[in-house]
């Protein structure tokens, strides 16, 4: 597929390239202002407090990516909305551990166009975590868990489809929603039910977050995100006693230690790569001279290809020196998922966005790539459906503390997913 610009090495973060690109004004083409639908809007404007009453719902259930009780308890919730709204549910297993369901509902309706919905109710979050970052309501901030990423975008997708439910809008072949449970573990477990059903759809959306005031100064959709894979290191060494013996040990961690700040650049040769290492684990005893440790390191690649070359060159620096004799390393690479490279389909849904924001009299940026990887990748690995990500509310802090969405995001957004969707219709 055809991609754009900006896939060199030092990728700035997504927030920083958000505010480049309003810098330089590099935008795709502005479209002409059309009046807005304001039967919509007004209703959009309606649907606000209960879209804060959906989120608050949600961010009470903790939904970190191995909860499995949290998980069900979301699951039950979409579900249940879905029903409600006219879909018809079915669960799938996810098809590795922790194994939580996947949520698909479909509707048949009287268009040709089939389009699918997509977002994810797991989060990064520990359980416990509403005991030091609670709902909270705060101006234009709603915080919580997990509220952003991603139970904002469950929130737009359902009441955007409320909205056109309430208008008895049927302008479609069949409508699909998708939400998986381990997107923020890889979804190894659902990439390729993602994969294989946005293949039968013309059009997929994509409802990850935006970003808040704090990091951008306008809404977004994206066109590319890196994609994923894990580089783990282990290091085998020699148990012995720490306090009577610690000579007949050979210590795995200070071995370990050593190839992570060998390699700790690497990533920084090779362009179109972005590498960190993220986990260290080892033994618990402290009275022992660790035998074994492991690292494992996050990998985005936002050239595809470009994991071969880090590969070898991570094998030749690990193999270039040894802190402690006698101790082994060796090196595993795992790539994962699919990068996420919009391309001229995806590029043509963005312009039609911008044209619906402009009804409302708002900017709407397009980002060309961001080092944080998406289903998006899943969505759009064939190259069949076109796939649009960021669809969902601006907000700020996720995989970080005191995670919020901006209340005013929400109903630019419910109008932007139902604008889209009856614009869709029309082809
Ligand atoms: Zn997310």
């Amino acid at each position: 597929m055809v991609h754009a610009q900006d896939t060199g090495d030092k990728l700035p973060s997504l927030w920083r390239k958000a505010l480049a690109i309003a810098a330089t004004g590099l935008m795709l083409g502005g479209p002409a202002m059309a009046a807005p639908d304001a039967a919509l809007q007004a209703a959009a404007q309606k649907e606000q407090a209960a879209v804060i009453e959906s989120l608050r719902q949600m961010v009470l259930i903790e939904s970190g990516s191995t909860d499995l009780e949290g998980l069900a308890a979301m699951a039950r919730l979409i579900e249940t909305r879905l029903q409600a709204l006219g879909f018809k549910t079915e669960r799938h297993k996810g098809t590795t551990a922790p194994g939580a369901d996947i949520v698909v509902g479909t509707m048949k309706g009287t268009g040709k166009r089939s389009v699918m919905l997509q977002a994810h109710m797991d989060t990064v979050y520990e359980k416990g975590i509403l005991k030091t970052q609670p709902w909270k309501i705060d101006g234009n901030r709603v915080y919580g868990p997990g509220i952003a990423d991603d139970k904002g975008g469950i929130s737009v997708m359902l009441h955007g489809l409320k909205l056109l439910q309430d208008r008895g809008w049927k302008d479609f072949a069949t409508l699909t929603v998708l939400v998986n449970a381990d997107e923020e573990i890889g979804s190894l477990g659902s990439g390729e039910l993602i994969s294989r059903l946005a293949d039968q759809h013309d059009v997929v959306l994509s409802f990850e977050p935006n970003g808040a005031k704090a990091v951008s100064p306008h809404e977004f959709v994206l066109l590319g995100a890196a994609g994923t894979a894990r580089a783990t290191l282990t290091v085998k060494g020699r148990a012995s006693h720490s306090g009577a013996a610690p000579e007949m040990g050979r210590n795995a961690i200070l071995e370990i230690s050593h190839q992570m700040i060998q390699t700790r650049d690497i990533g920084k040769t090779v362009p179109g790569i972005i590498h960190n290492w993220t986990n260290v684990i080892s033994n618990k005893a402290t009275n022992q001279i660790p035998e074994l440790a492991t690292a494992i390191g996050d990998v985005r690649i936002t050239v595809p290809g470009a994991e071969k070359t880090f590969e070898s060159s991570m094998r030749a620096r690990l193999a270039a020196s040894k802190l402690i004799p006698d101790t082994e390393t060796l090196f595993e690479f795992e790539l994962r998922r699919p990068a996420f490279l919009a391309g001229p389909k995806g590029a043509a849904l963005a312009r039609r966005a911008q044209a619906i924001y402009k009804e409302l009299d708002r900017e709407l940026l397009t980002l060309p790539m961001t080092g944080g990887g998406t289903d998006a990748g899943y969505a759009g690995r064939s190259g069949k459906a076109a796939v649009l990500e960021s669809m969902g509310l601006a907000g700020y802090g996720y995989h970080a503390r005191d995670e919020y969405i901006e209340i005013d995001s929400i109903v630019p957004r419910l109008y932007l997913t139902a604008r889209m969707l009856i614009e869709l219709g029309k082809d």
